[in-house]
């Protein structure tokens, strides 16, 4: 009664629908994982997320042969791939959990398709959210566009509990396991080995057990202050689960769980707000993957009609500025740093980067949410995608052009520059006021050789706005 049971982004042996699900079906429940060239050879793939991914998958293995059971590896096309193996193996089922992502809902269809063809049973679940696409929809039916009462309808909702942890399970005989070696099972190969090299520290230590202890530390500590600090870069005020999230390093249901858990023993008003705060920063992520899967055309390009056919700048230059943190703005080119050497860059500063790339130097959006995708440990289509939108003013949210100065984000959030003089510390020397305001004194400059603002942003937001009144007009 062999069921086989399909990872993806459910990187974990707990609280996963689909795989607790296999097990309450049958004790031989077996784990395959696909690397599928189709996703590693694009080019937005970035080294540390694969790292970050190869190290979940090997602490996968381990939880696989704790509970008395594998997990195989195949590198292949997983319509090819997936299907022989199961051929391979005649189970009775192939369950997964399913995906938003316009990529991964055709392969599932075509994977599903070619698998029933076979006689084989697929069934699939919805893991990585806590409620479905189709249960939260406005009055009339239709997907929510706007955060707000998206919000409202979502955090009324009765969540699931946690789902059973995969225990007590049995594997593949050694026969069976020869037969999913002539199908193409592998031993795990390293991110090195499949070409991607990450050699820096990883924000969150890959694996169930580093992200678990991750979410209570952060409950036990820093969640309380979650709304005051969540906006300071300098502090470590976030939870950073966002790379444990994206691969389902811990499971949703789990991370709610805590928040109610925590919510019990909230000393005060303010601590029960920021709870609350944090909850709506996971109904965001829940909100994008909404909207990606009720409009994939979202990953496509931009929502609104001013910016089908925006006169972006595009200036080659300028853009290889922007990504190496050369902008001559420091709030700018700290944020650019922590995200190339760091693998993960805070909030704030992600809108900070994004509002100037596109409003300061008036460059397609679209260049920067694929940079992002290059560098960030939790790149995800979803939240990517919805953070850029948001931030260019292109999305479903219709509010006014949202353009933001970077002097006065550095002074309300990086206050004493203490942000700025981390990742820029050949500016560490230099006043304050001047890192903030962005004024460095030339010599200042020549010491450190920081180069000068490479736009004026008073000047850039004019122009800016004058084209998109245009747009508006021709639109
Ligand atoms: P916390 O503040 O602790 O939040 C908890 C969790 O909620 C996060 O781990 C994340 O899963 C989710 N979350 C928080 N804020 C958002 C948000 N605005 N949108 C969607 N989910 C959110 N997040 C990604 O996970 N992947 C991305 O590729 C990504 N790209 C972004 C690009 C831009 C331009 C912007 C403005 C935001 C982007 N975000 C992205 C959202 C957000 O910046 C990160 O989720 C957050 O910084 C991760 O840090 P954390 O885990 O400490 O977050």
């Amino acid at each position: 009664n062999l069921i086989l049971f399909w990872h993806r982004r459910d990187l974990r042996h707990a609280d996963n629908v689909g795989l607790a699900a296999a097990r309450e079906r049958s004790r031989q429940v077996v784990g395959v994982f696909c690397l599928d060239p189709g996703i590693l050879q694009r080019d937005d793939v970035a080294p540390v997320r694969v790292t970050y991914m190869m190290g979940c998958l090997e602490a996968l293995q381990e939880q696989y042969a704790k509970a008395g059971s594998q997990l195989l590896i195949l590198q292949a096309n997983p319509v090819r791939g997936v299907v022989e193996l199961a051929i391979a193996l005649n189970p009775k089922a192939v369950f997964f959990n399913k995906d938003v992502e316009p990529y991964s809902r055709e392969r599932d269809r075509a994977v599903a398709s070619a698998l029933r063809e076979q006689g084989i049973e697929v069934t699939a679940y919805w893991d990585q959210i806590l409620h479905e696409p189709k249960d939260v929809i406005t009055g009339a039916g239709n997907p929510y566009t706007v955060y707000g009462p998206f919000w409202r309808n979502w955090s009324s909702r009765q969540k699931s509990e946690p789902a059973l942890p995969l225990q007590d399970a049995i594997g593949l005989s050694e026969t069976e396991q020869e037969k999913a070696k002539q199908a193409g099972a592998i031993a795990l190969p390293t991110a090195k080995d499949l070409g991607f090299i990450w050699t820096n520290p990883l924000v969150l230590e890959p694996g169930e057990a580093p992200a678990q202890k991750k979410l209570e530390s952060f409950c036990d500590r820093a969640i309380s202050d979650y709304s005051e600090q969540r906006d300071l870069p300098a502090n470590q005020g976030t939870s950073q689960l966002s790379a444990a999230l994206k691969f389902g390093a811990i499971g949703i249901r789990t991370v709610w769980a805590a928040t109610l858990e925590v919510d019990q023993y909230a000393q005060s008003d303010e601590a029960r707000h920021s709870i609350q705060v944090w909850r709506q920063e996971l109904a965001w992520r829940e909100f994008y993957q909404h909207a990606l899967y009720a409009f994939p055309k979202l990953a496509k390009g931009p929502y609104r009609t001013p910016f089908k056919e925006f006169p972006w700048k595009n200036n080659q230059e300028q853009f290889q500025a922007w990504c190496d943190g050369r902008t001559g703005y420091p709030i700018v080119d700290a944020a650019m740093r922590q995200m190339n050497e760091a693998g993960w860059m805070h909030n704030r500063c992600r809108m900070i980067v994004a509002s100037f790339l596109t409003k300061d130097l008036i460059i397609n959006w679209q260049l920067g949410e694929k940079y992002f995708m290059q560098r960030l440990v939790d790149g995800d289509l979803s939240a990517n995608n919805g953070g850029w939108q948001w931030s260019a003013s292109s999305g479903m949210d219709p509010k006014p052009l949202r353009i933001f100065n970077p002097a006065s984000q550095a002074k309300k959030f990086d206050p004493d520059a203490e942000y700025i003089r981390h990742w820029l510390p050949e500016l560490k020397s230099v006043d304050t006021a001047d890192l903030i305001s962005g004024n460095l004194n030339p010599s200042d400059r020549d010491r450190a050789n920081y180069p000068a603002p490479i736009v004026d942003h008073n000047q850039q937001q004019r122009r800016f706005k004058q084209l998109y009144q245009q747009q508006k007009v021709g639109g």
